[in-house]
């Protein structure tokens, strides 16, 4: 970076909401370069075509061009091309690499060698992205153990360890590392014999892709404050948490933000009828709506609590399955949206079958949906056994639904009980148990009955700042201070 110049940094992401999310990586990539390059950081964005990515791209209008010059790498003793089509989204340039590498399922059920490929492949890619666009990176900024390999090369790779330039590790959440069998790994990837020591990539005789994104990287961040805590002892590390510990002094914890302008109530256009702090008439009509798409009676002023959620372990659906019964008692409807392991599918669609007039399981990824229900919602139910920052609490409170939610990572962050001294904004519990969590809904379900109390409760919440306004300043901060 010479003086006077914008710092230049690539984003280098494997989801990019609206056109690929699994989850919260997808929607911070799709919101936070514009934060950064508004804080007046020259960033832009480099991201598989993956399936249909292209045609969502071409659907929500962009204008895109394809780069005369193509990315080259190599790997696995052959040379690996990409298309580079550019666009211009929301203010951000960014690249999608096309090419029959990523024509594949976005993220393979089974680790190993051959599937893991695409992602070393990427990586390789976005270090060769700076001759073909003509824009030399100060910093690669890279997110979870999809993108890790590119510290790793900087490092340790043949080639691109002579290339130069910082690197920093964003960990979304740490239980993905991206483990497999090493070989033929190693001799495939160009990476030097050392990349595969205990103080380096190998774990347990396998590779494990984020502790090698972790140890060679510039700098380490997470998602939330208490996160970068948890991860250096916590459970939820799969036992990286010696690595975070050692690695302390380069890690940061930087609290996710939300698009807010996607998120908005009184702006949204997939929600029923808009509504905001000054007017919340329009929620009733959202509730109405929710209680008609999942087949419940309208006319019921029960307390509506709703989920939205990948259905892994992580997210603490046991508890719910085993408070089902409780929750009927309480006189509320449960209404989930998500997919995920089968036990938790079979568990939700079993406990709706048997409670159909107040148990509704919509089970997939829809995210016109996802909207009915956290506009339609009185309570939001996130139960985390761990959470690195999670971001659907944040969105259901810009929408008036109430967090019900364990005090763990982000969460403890964000949501704040009302019953302590100085209030807050949702109601939380800590222990990982049924009771735990039906302690914290009972109050919540009985706070509700106060319909004034209530309203305090939802405009607590919906007056809550999330932009990345705050955070976004802290990563300028971070890569400037990479650059001294
Ligand atoms: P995680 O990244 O662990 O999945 P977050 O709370 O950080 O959890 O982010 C989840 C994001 O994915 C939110 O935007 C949420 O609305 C969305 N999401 C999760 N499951 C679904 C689903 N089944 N349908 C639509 N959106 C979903």
């Amino acid at each position: 970076m010479t003086k006077g110049n914008r710092l230049k940094v690539l984003f280098v992401t494997t989801e990019l909401a609206p056109f690929s999310k699994v989850g919260g990586l997808g929607d911070v990539a799709g919101s936070l370069p514009k934060a950064l390059s508004q804080a007046g950081v020259d960033v832009r964005v480099v991201t598989p075509a993956w399936p249909g990515v292209l045609e969502k791209v071409a659907e929500s209008g962009l204008k895109t061009t394809n780069i005369k010059t193509k990315v080259y790498s190599a790997y696995d003793w052959r040379i690996h091309s990409a298309q580079i089509v550019k666009a211009d989204v929301k203010g951000v340039t960014t690249y999608f690499l096309k090419s029959d590498d990523y024509s594949g399922a976005m993220y393979p059920s089974q680790l190993n060698y051959w599937t893991a490929s695409p992602f070393a492949i990427f990586c390789m890619q976005a270090l060769e992205l700076k001759d073909a666009i003509d824009w030399t990176p100060d910093i690669y900024h890279c997110h979870d153990w999809t993108s890790a390999f590119l510290p790793c090369a900087l490092a340790w790779h043949r080639y691109y360890r002579q290339v130069g330039g910082k690197s920093i590790m964003t960990l979304h959440n740490v239980a993905y590392q991206g483990i497999f069998e090493p070989s033929p790994f190693l001799e495939a990837s160009g990476l030097e014999p050392w990349s595969f020591s205990s103080s380096t990539m190998e774990f347990y005789g396998q590779v494990n892709l984020l502790k090698g994104g972790i140890v060679s990287a510039s700098a380490v961040t997470t998602v939330s404050p208490t996160y970068a805590n948890e991860i250096q002892t916590y459970e939820s590390t799969r036992e990286l948490s010696g690595i975070l510990y050692q690695q302390r002094s380069k890690l940061r914890g930087i609290l996710n933000g939300l698009d807010t302008k996607y998120w908005d109530a009184e702006k949204d256009k997939l929600i029923p009828k808009n509504f905001s702090t000054k007017d919340l008439k329009g929620k009733t009509a959202c509730k109405r709506e929710l209680l008609e798409r999942a087949g419940f009676d309208t006319e019921n002023d029960a307390p509506v609590i709703v989920g939205v959620s990948r259905l892994v372990e992580q997210k603490g659906f046991d508890l719910v399955l085993n408070g089902i019964n409780e929750i009927k008692e309480m006189g509320a409807k449960l209404i989930i949206l998500g997919s995920g392991q089968d036990w938790i599918e079979n568990g939700l669609s079993q406990a709706a079958e048997a409670n159909p007039d107040c148990i509704k399981f919509f089970k997939g990824y829809d995210e016109p949906l996802s909207h009915v229900l956290y506009s339609g919602g009185d309570i939001f139910l996130m139960p985390s056994v761990f959470e690195p920052c999670g971001l659907s609490q944040m969105i259901s409170m810009r929408y008036g639904t109430v967090p019900v939610a364990r005090e763990v990572g982000g969460l403890r962050d964000t949501v704040f009980d009302v019953d302590r001294p100085e209030g807050g904004n949702g109601f939380t519990f800590q222990t990982c148990d049924t009771e735990g969590m039906l302690w914290a809904l009972r109050r919540a379900v009985e706070r509700y009955q106060n319909k004034d109390a209530w309203r305090d409760i939802m405009l607590e919440g919906m007056r809550e700042d999330f932009t990345w306004d705050k955070s976004a300043l802290l990563y300028r901060d971070l890569y400037q201070d990479l650059m001294q």
